[in-house]
């Protein structure tokens, strides 16, 4: 089966007064239906990777041997055709919500709008798809939230939200960048798991990008470790605890429960009892 993603020496650089600094020299990978976690420590090109795919960097160089997306070899693909590919076959989940809702528009708005855009659909059929979209965030009182204001939901609601907006016209990749780095402990636990039941569920391909080992661990099939814009390693996620590069080696030591004599650690997304969010909090 042809893999949804096919990057080939992929390099990235930006322009800093007349010279180009590169951000991402040569990277490869190729991706399925899948969660893919990207790790490596800050300035290493990770979000530079997301941005390239999605061709959002008017002021960089970007080249690459293969960038090929399903039949959509994003190398030759202009900004005409980006435009029906952004949001609608690939999608970014972004850090923080606050900044991806509008605050002048209701959310539930927002969400059907972000179905309409892309489908011919009635406003009828996209509220009635909102509201099972939002239900499907673990949104227990959709009809009431569909009317409130961005600035009226928690940072946790706020990035159920955002999941629903991103993925109601069902694309085939969603890159998430950091997308729960600014929410607590549990409610993290609360997005990574609602994403992780979506993304398997309708089969879609996820690239989660983080600085945090465990996180990508515990979350993802398979990750890549970067450093300086370069692939270190890449394996199964399960085999990161045998990765053989001194760098990640120095990850897996800095991060707080691995590569010591504990037990392994509870698998996200598999414990029922997770899925569900304990609180609704406003
Ligand atoms: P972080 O974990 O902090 O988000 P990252 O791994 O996502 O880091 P990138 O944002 O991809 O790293 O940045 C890679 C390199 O490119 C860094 O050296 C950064 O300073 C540089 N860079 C990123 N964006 C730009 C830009 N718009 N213009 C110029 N240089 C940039
Ligand atoms: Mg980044």
């Amino acid at each position: 089966q042809q893999p949804l993603l096919d990057v080939s020496n992929l390099r990235v650089s930006y322009r800093k007064d007349k010279t180009y600094s590169d951000a991402v020299r040569g990277v490869s990978f190729t991706l399925g239906r899948e969660r893919l976690g990207i790790v490596g420590e800050s300035g290493s090109g990770k979000s530079t990777i997301g941005r390239a795919l999605l061709k959002l960097l008017p002021s960089a160089r970007i080249s690459a041997d293969r960038l090929q997306f399903q039949d959509t070899d994003l190398l030759k693909a202009g900004e005409r055709e980006m435009l029906t590919i952004r949001g609608r076959r690939i999608s970014m989940i972004l850090q923080d919500p606050k900044f991806s809702l509008n605050p002048v528009h209701r959310v539930g708005h927002q969400v059907s709008e972000a179905y309409r855009v892309h489908t011919r659909a009635s406003s009828q059929q996209a509220r009635q798809k909102t509201l099972e979209m939002l239900e499907a965030v673990h949104i227990r009182d959709p009809e009431r939230v569909y009317d409130l204001y961005p600035h009226e939901v928690s940072g946790g609601m706020g990035q159920r939200i955002m999941i629903a907006m991103m993925l109601i016209p069902e694309p085939q990749l969603i890159i998430a960048d950091e997308p729960t780095s600014a929410l607590d402990v549990t409610v993290r636990m609360q997005v990574l798991n609602i994403l992780n039941e979506l993304v398997t569920r309708k089969g879609m391909g996820l690239i989660m990008i983080s600085h945090d080992l465990n996180l990508v661990r515990n979350f993802c099939d398979r990750v890549l470790i970067m450093r300086s814009g370069e692939i270190v390693e890449s394996c199964a996620a399960r085999d990161l605890t045998h990765a053989s590069h001194p760098y990640t080696r120095g990850l897996l030591a800095a991060q707080p429960h691995i590569g010591g004599n504990r037990g392994p650690l509870p698998v996200l997304g598999r414990d029922p009892g997770l899925a569900k969010p304990a609180v609704e909090t406003m």
